[in-house]
């Protein structure tokens, strides 16, 4: 999932790099660390066990898996469960993404030289635009798209058949998602973040392909300061393993990870340096909101889309902050973090 921050003065320290969510040059080559079956993917039991039942049911059917609509933030294992997905269907996948469909006929390009029970991944789906989206439609539900040939009054339009294949699309906003193209998915199953035990055993996994000794303490350490996201509990291991051996033994204790993790200003809750910024300046220049995302994200020259994306999941779900209809509010947890005194009391209601 990337998300562009290439154009927004964006400032890239070490912190903001660690927690971005985005996938880097790095967390490429360290396509290792993808689980490549089911049962190597840990967490998501809820989608995991739904998406097993499918997936048997159109083996034993031997028929192509409906299409899956997979949504969730950043980071979470969309782009994996769909190769898990074609891994386990024996098919091949084929991926792109939804932006760099630019116009109807590479989608009909694309989908015309799909083999038999392929799998098209189109990441960032919400991204494709309207004209590309729609000929989509008649592939996803009869296996066929319409071309237009020629132009004017001698144009005409022909059918072209396509070979059975499953479309699985990710996305971070579904709710940006025309109704037409939603319910074409038969089967969508939402990411949510993961507990500290579940990126424990994320860590462990990936130390010990990266063959990095690791205390359980250690590993818990990284995953309870990792928001809740694989990838960054892989690339955080990564930057303690570094700490660890330029400054201790090599091995990831929990002290190790600790001071790595400080070093790197992420703190006990896990937040980053934007995090707190975030939270910062909807008190001290909201009295703790609410307040629209728009101004949020003028405040602290981040895209809107980024804090809706990267960072309102995780500090939501930690109880940092809420989304109400009139904006965003900070809550006497996020006052109690940041060690800064509630000043006026009616905010809360509590
Ligand atoms: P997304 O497509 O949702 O942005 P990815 O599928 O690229 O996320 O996952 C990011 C990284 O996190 C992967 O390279 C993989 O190593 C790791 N990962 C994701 N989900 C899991 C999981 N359930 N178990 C183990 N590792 C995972």
């Amino acid at each position: 999932m990337s998300i562009d921050f290439s154009d927004n003065n964006f400032e890239f320290t070490e912190s903001t790099q660690l927690m971005n969510t985005s996938a880097t040059a790095e967390d490429d080559g360290e396509y290792s660390l993808r689980p490549r079956t089911l049962t190597e993917y840990i967490g998501q039991e809820k989608a995991k066990g739904n998406l097993d039942v499918y997936i048997q049911g159109a083996k034993k059917r031997n028929e192509p898996l409906d299409h899956v609509l997979l949504h969730g933030p950043p980071g979470l294992g969309k782009t994996t469960l769909a190769a898990i997905i074609a891994a386990e269907m024996g098919s091949a996948l084929r991926k792109t993404s939804g932006p760099a469909i630019e116009k109807p006929r590479d989608l009909a390009a694309l989908l015309t030289n799909l083999n038999e029970n392929d799998i098209l991944f189109i990441d960032e789906i919400h991204r494709m635009n309207r004209a590309v989206e729609e000929i989509l439609y008649p592939a996803m539900e009869d296996r066929q798209i319409d071309i237009i040939i020629g132009q004017g009054p001698s144009a005409s339009s022909i059918t072209l058949e396509l070979k059975s294949f499953t479309l699985v699309g990710a996305t971070t906003r579904s709710g940006q998602l025309s109704s037409p193209l939603r319910d074409r998915f038969g089967i969508d199953l939402k990411l949510e973040l993961y507990t500290p035990e579940e990126l424990q055993k994320i860590v462990t996994r990936s130390a010990a392909i990266l063959n990095v000794e690791i205390e359980p303490d250690g590993a818990y350490e990284i995953a309870s300061r990792s928001r809740g996201t694989p990838r960054i509990a892989n690339r955080l291991l990564r930057r303690v393993r570094d700490f660890a051996q330029v400054f201790g033994n090599g091995v990831i204790t929990r002290e190790a990870a600790d001071h790595a993790l400080q070093r790197l200003e992420i703190d006990g809750s896990g937040l980053d340096a934007i995090d707190r910024r975030l939270l910062k300046s909807i008190i001290e220049n909201y009295n703790g909101g609410p307040v629209g995302l728009e101004t949020i994200a003028a405040t602290i020259n981040e895209e809107p889309v980024t804090i809706e994306d990267v960072y309102e999941p995780y500090l939501m779900q930690q109880g940092f902050l809420t989304r109400t209809p009139r904006g965003r509010c900070v809550t006497p947890k996020a006052y109690r973090h940041l060690g800064i005194d509630i000043i006026q009391d009616s905010l809360f209601d509590n």
